[in-house]
């Protein structure tokens, strides 16, 4: 049986959400507060973690940094604002998902679903060493490198230069990555996948010569070999 934390301060929502979870067969915990979140996150095991980003005593941004400085468990946050920057800005905190209210029941639940997919997918992933021209990525240790000098990538930004790796010479639609790095497919959220682009590229680029990332104008991004 999966275990969900939920961390939210909305009685009403979370009685909603603990039943629908526990109806499909899934085990819930409830925490009210960010503090006490925070706590049962860090002291027993999770499949994943429900969280609440406007939280009494610890927001839950920072629920979340401080978690990723101990535990990967899954986070999906759950918040009511929209704004594209608070959703790079959550998801930079190290969620894996973000998810507006109001949300309908089954879009959580496809969301749900896709995260433990994508961990499913990663623990029968055999990792090894991949690269492309001077580019080379252990997954493993997370070291990347552009010939020979090491590269600081975000998570977000690892996750996307992995897809590439993964697929080269194979163009990724927008909605395709948003997929594969996000794990969601709403329209209006590919522009995220605009902005990672190019912080990959300020990254990874070498002035005056051409961008490792290729762009396919109207349909998204290619990494050639
Ligand atoms: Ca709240």
């Amino acid at each position: 049986m999966k275990r969900i934390l939920i961390i939210e301060d909305e009685r009403s929502l979370v009685r909603f959400i603990q039943l629908e979870l526990e109806h499909e067969n899934f085990f819930v915990k409830v925490a009210y507060d960010g503090k006490s979140g925070l706590h049962v996150a860090l002291t027993e095991e999770w499949d994943l973690i429900l969280l609440d980003l406007m939280l009494p005593h610890l927001d839950g941004m920072e629920v979340c940094r401080r978690l990723r400085e101990h535990k990967s468990t899954p986070v999906i946050m759950l918040t009511a604002r929209d704004a594209i920057n608070d959703r790079i800005q959550g998801l930079d905190s190290g969620a894996d998902d973000y998810i507006p209210k109001p949300f309908d029941i089954d879009e959580l639940f496809a969301r749900i679903r896709a995260i433990f997919r994508r961990v499913e997918l990663k623990e029968r992933h055999v990792s090894s060493i991949l690269s492309i021209r001077d580019i080379t990525v252990d997954p493993d240790s997370r070291v990347v490198t552009r010939g020979g000098t090491p590269v600081d990538l975000t998570k977000r930004e690892f996750d996307l230069l992995i897809v590439f790796l993964q697929h080269p010479n194979m163009v990724q639609t927008r909605d395709m990555l948003l997929d594969l790095v996000w794990g969601y497919d709403s329209m209006v959220e590919t522009k995220i996948v605009d902005v990672y682009v190019r912080y990959l590229r300020y990254k990874l680029d070498v002035s005056g010569e051409e961008s490792i990332i290729q762009t396919i104008r109207g349909i998204g991004y290619v990494v050639r070999t």
